[in-house]
């Protein structure tokens, strides 16, 4: 059989693509592409011709089974999505899983992601967090996930869309209250906008403006009270003055 191929494609700035994503999607036999109209640009600026086919959400479980078709016979796809890595808040998923279930080769091409961008400047110390990807879409599912969220000792990684930003961050300033936050937006375009700032700040600044492109939000968590002290008494005096606070 063949072989498929998950490649990351640059999230902003071409200059991201790795030589072997180049090398990649150069020698497969076919592409298979979020948008093809999208991938299509990105295909001509690396003066690459390999045919396109789409893939995306709607159609996944039916492509998928072609793409399995082709490859076991011998042929090597590629999949893209429009931005970054595939299967990462992106369709991928169904044709991994099929392509595995088929003992099919699966050969991941590392590269971009928003989600790793905005990590590696966030100064996560030891490194942990939870991606919680795209937030629901309902105000009130959101809501009640942010509820289920609140004590996590975890910083929270989220994608969020430009129109729905506002009201997203507003919710959280509520639900957490003024924790640390970074917001990563445009990370690798001209107008990257990168900066660590506070829940309650950034749902002020950002009220009623109408914000473009597109972010990821990492909250840190809630501090976690223990108490501080090591002897009885330190003890007993360190919950005296919490309960007066
Ligand atoms: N698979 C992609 C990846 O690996 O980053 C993510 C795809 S998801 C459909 C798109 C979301 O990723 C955006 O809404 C935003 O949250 C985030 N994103 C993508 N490009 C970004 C960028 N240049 N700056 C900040 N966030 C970005």
């Amino acid at each position: 059989p063949g072989t498929l191929y998950i490649v990351a494609t640059p999230i902003g700035n071409l200059e991201d693509m790795t030589g072997r994503a180049i090398r990649t999607l150069r020698e497969v036999d076919l592409i298979a592409a979020e948008d093809t109209r999208h991938t299509r640009k990105l295909l001509s600026h690396f003066s690459i011709a390999t045919p396109l086919i789409s893939y995306y959400r709607e159609k996944e479980t039916q492509r998928a089974a072609e793409l399995i078709e082709q490859i076991s016979g011998g042929a090597s796809v590629a999949l893209v999505s429009d931005a970054g890595t595939p299967g990462i808040s992106d369709p991928g998923a169904i044709l991994v899983r099929q392509a595995r279930a088929a003992g099919l080769p699966i050969v991941p091409i590392p590269g971009p992601s928003a989600l790793s961008a905005a990590l590696s400047c966030a100064g996560l110390d030891p490194g942990s967090f939870l991606f919680l990807g795209f937030a629901p879409a309902k105000r009130a599912q959101r809501r009640s996930l942010l509820q289920s969220l609140k004590t996590t000792p975890y910083p929270l990684v989220f994608y969020e869309s430009p129109h729905r930003i506002v009201s997203f961050v507003k919710d959280c300033a509520e639900l957490f209250g003024d924790r640390v936050v970074l917001w990563a937006r445009e990370i690798s375009k001209l107008y990257e906008d990168i900066e660590e700032t506070t829940l309650h700040q950034l749902a002020e600044r950002i009220d009623g403006t109408k914000i473009r492109g597109e972010l990821v939000l990492i909250i840190h968590p809630g501090t976690v009270s223990q108490p501080a002290g090591e002897t009885l008494d330190e003890i007993l005096c360190w919950y005296r003055d919490q309960t007066e606070l």
